[in-house]
């Protein structure tokens, strides 16, 4: 696939077979993964390491080989495969604020003998005693004390904060590409299992691309919705002329509001909360970054679909609305819409 994680600039993959099995814990969705570090298990991504597999597609089938239904979103399908291809024995499992096909997953993993911990996320984010609950909870479920997971919590605060630069050196200083800044943020919820080596490449990269030459692209948009499951979206919009500025969800994963606690930093984090935190968001993230228009993502068959409604009331800006189902290329009729919103944007820009 196109998006290189791999690639010597940007954050590396673990190698699954050589982590010690007995420390892994999957996650399915961002959770606190200071708890994890600071109890000494490795955090692993799911969606990444299916959607980075060479085999993400046939990761799908499997899963719907194995009874998941077809008319199931394929992020699932492949969470599902990714435990069984990579014997994860224990997952994280949010059983609030992510969806219920999630927490269906969860129950297939249970009656399969996988472990599974629950997490749940308040039901408002103004309810920080039940988010400080939960976060307690899970530190005594991995065995460490809470206090150690602030203390964590201070020390990833670094290594977000070079996220957040690669970030600004996107839509600031136009010195990072769109997709470069979609693998790092994507790659914050689990920091690839390894902060520190997570925190060298970022340092790296960031030393890299201040020596740039600024990207030139006469359009700028913003990319809202969960990551896009298909592989090329932004090397086509690139192609296109187009500088993705923003990219909502996976800025959240970074946690990029200044924090001083933990139930701080989770409760200003969008996504698992009401679409008005996520709408109230973007509309900042679009002030500061003078953005042409938005392509909203949506997942097929997945219910944050809807939200499209209240986005496009919110937000006064063109909105393409694209639905994919499956990891792979885009397809003709997919290439076709984004020219044309593109096209659109661009005869805008001139007519203004
Ligand atoms: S894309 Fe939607 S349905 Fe699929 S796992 Fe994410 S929230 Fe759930």
């Amino acid at each position: 696939m196109s998006l290189k994680f791999n690639d010597h600039l940007l954050p590396t993959l673990p190698i699954m077979e050589c982590l010690p099995l007995d420390r892994i814990i999957g996650i399915t969705s961002t959770i606190p993964i200071e708890v994890v570090f600071a109890a000494g298990y490795i955090p692993i991504d799911l969606n990444n390491i299916f959607v980075c597999d060479r085999l993400s597609y046939k990761m799908v089938e499997d899963a719907e080989s194995a009874g998941l239904p077809r008319n199931t979103c394929a992020w699932i399908k492949g969470v599902h495969s990714a435990v069984w291809k990579f014997h994860i024995r224990k997952v994280i499992s949010v059983v609030q604020g992510d969806c219920s096909n999630n927490e269906a997953l969860m129950e297939i993993f249970q009656s399969d003998g996988v472990e599974t911990i629950p997490f749940a996320y308040p039901h408002s984010k103004a309810d920080r005693a039940f988010l400080h609950d939960q976060l307690l909870k899970l530190a005594v479920c991995l065995g460490v004390d809470y206090a150690r997971a602030e203390e964590m919590k201070r020390r990833l605060d670094s290594v977000r904060a070079k996220i957040h630069e690669i970030d600004r050196l996107t839509w600031m200083d136009n010195l990072v590409t769109g997709e470069e800044n979609h693998i790092w943020t994507v790659s914050a919820s689990d920091l690839m299992g390894d902060y520190t080596v997570f925190d060298e490449r970022a340092a790296r990269f960031l030393q890299i691309a201040q020596g740039r030459t600024p990207i030139s692209h006469d359009l700028r948009i913003g990319v809202i919705g969960i990551p896009a499951i298909c592989e090329d979206l932004y090397s086509f919009l690139t192609s296109l002329g187009v500088h993705v500025v923003f990219n909502e969800i996976q800025r959240q994963f970074s946690m990029p509001y200044q924090t001083k606690t933990l139930v701080e930093q989770y409760s200003r984090y969008t996504y698992p909360y009401d679409v008005f935190s996520r709408v109230e968001d973007i509309q900042e993230a679009l002030r500061l970054r003078n953005v042409n228009g938005l392509i909203h993502y949506v997942q097929s068959f997945c219910h944050r679909h809807i939200h499209d409604r209240v986005i496009r009331k919110y937000i006064h800006l063109p909105i393409l609305t694209l639905d994919c189902d499956r990891p792979g290329p885009l397809d003709g009729a997919m290439k076709t819409r984004i020219e044309a919103f593109i096209e659109m944007m661009r005869h805008n820009a001139v007519m203004t």
